[in-house]
C-alpha cells in the first residue's frame, strides 16, 4: 500500500492534475445495492432500511473498516449497478443463478432459501405441479419469474413488487404467486385468506453479488462472511428476523 502510494505520488507529480485520475484516495465506503421491498431481508422502517441483508452487509463493512451505504433501487437494476460500479455489492436476497453468473460473481452463500407458492384458501392448487394452465404472479426479474416463465402452459403476470403480486392474488386477478419463502410468510401473515403450499417450488441459496473483475473485494467479502459464520453472528442476525417454526 505504501509503495503504491509513493508510485501514485510520483505519477501524479509527473502528470498534470487534469490528466491524472489513476490513483484515487482509498475507498472509505461499501455501497450496497438492494430493493427494500423484501421483508425480512430488506425493508423500510421509518427512514432506514433494515433487515437481515442490511445487518449482514453492515457487519461485513465494519469488519472491512468501511462505512456501509445502502442504495435502494428496483430489483432488476441491482446487477447492472454492480456491473457498472455504481454499487460495490448487491445484497438483496439474491439467488445464485447460472444466468446471473454470466454478469456478476457471487460470494459464498450466506443462507439457504426457497421459492414457495402462495394460494388462496380453498384453491384447487395443491402442489407446484398444479400451476399448469394457471395464471401465476411473480416479481419481475426474480428467480420466481425466471423459473415460472420456463413452465409450459402457465400465464406469467409480472409485478414490480412481490407485495403487488399478493394484492393481485387477493383480488382474484391471478391464481397463485411464486415468491421467496420468508417474504411469503410476511405477506401471508399480513393478509387473511391466503396460505403457502407445504411443498416448496425450489430450494436455492442467497449470496452477495460482486463485479466480475473485482476478485479482491470478493475475497474480502468471503473472508468477512466466514468470520461472521464462525463467530455465530450470522446466525444471530438471521434468528433476530426469522423465528424457527
Ligand atoms: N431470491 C429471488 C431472486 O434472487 C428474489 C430476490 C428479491 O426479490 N429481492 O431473484
Amino acid at each position: 500500500m505504501k509503495t503504491s502510494k509513493i508510485i501514485c505520488g510520483i505519477m501524479a507529480a509527473a502528470m498534470s492534475a487534469a490528466l491524472f485520475t489513476g490513483c484515487s484516495e482509498k475507498k472509505t465506503t461499501l455501497v450496497m445495492a438492494t430493493n427494500a421491498e423484501f421483508p425480512p431481508y430488506e425493508y423500510r422502517e421509518g427512514d432506514s432500511i433494515v433487515g437481515i441483508d442490511a445487518e449482514i452487509a453492515k457487519a461485513i463493512a465494519d469488519d472491512m473498516g468501511l462505512e456501509l451505504v445502502i442504495e435502494d433501487m428496483a430489483f432488476d437494476s441491482i446487477i447492472a449497478a454492480v456491473q457498472s460500479g455504481k454499487a460495490d455489492i448487491g445484497v438483496a436476497g439474491m439467488t445464485v443463478d447460472e444466468d446471473r453468473l454470466v454478469s456478476v460473481n457471487f460470494s459464498d452463500p450466506y443462507t439457504t432459501a426457497a421459492q414457495v407458492v402462495i394460494i388462496k384458501e380453498g384453491s384447487e392448487i395443491a402442489s407446484p405441479a398444479d400451476l399448469e394452465s394457471k395464471k401465476v404472479g411473480v416479481q419481475l426479474g426474480t428467480t420466481g419469474d425466471i423459473y415460472v416463465s420456463d413452465m409450459q402452459n402457465v400465464t406469467v403476470e409480472r409485478y414490480n413488487k412481490g407485495f403487488e403480486a399478493v394484492q393481485a392474488l387477493l383480488q382474484d386477478k391471478i391464481d397463485a404467486v411464486v415468491i421467496d419463502r420468508e417474504p411469503a410468510k410476511v405477506f401471508v401473515s399480513q393478509n387473511e385468506g391466503i396460505k403457502i403450499l407445504d411443498e416448496e417450488y425450489t430450494i436455492e441459496e442467497y449470496a452477495i453479488a460482486v463485479a466480475k473483475n473485482n476478485d479482491e473485494l470478493l475475497a474480502d467479502i468471503n473472508a468477512s462472511l466466514a468470520k461472521l459464520e464462525e463467530s455465530g453472528k450470522l446466525q444471530e442476525i438471521i434468528d433476530k428476523y426469522i423465528t424457527a417454526e
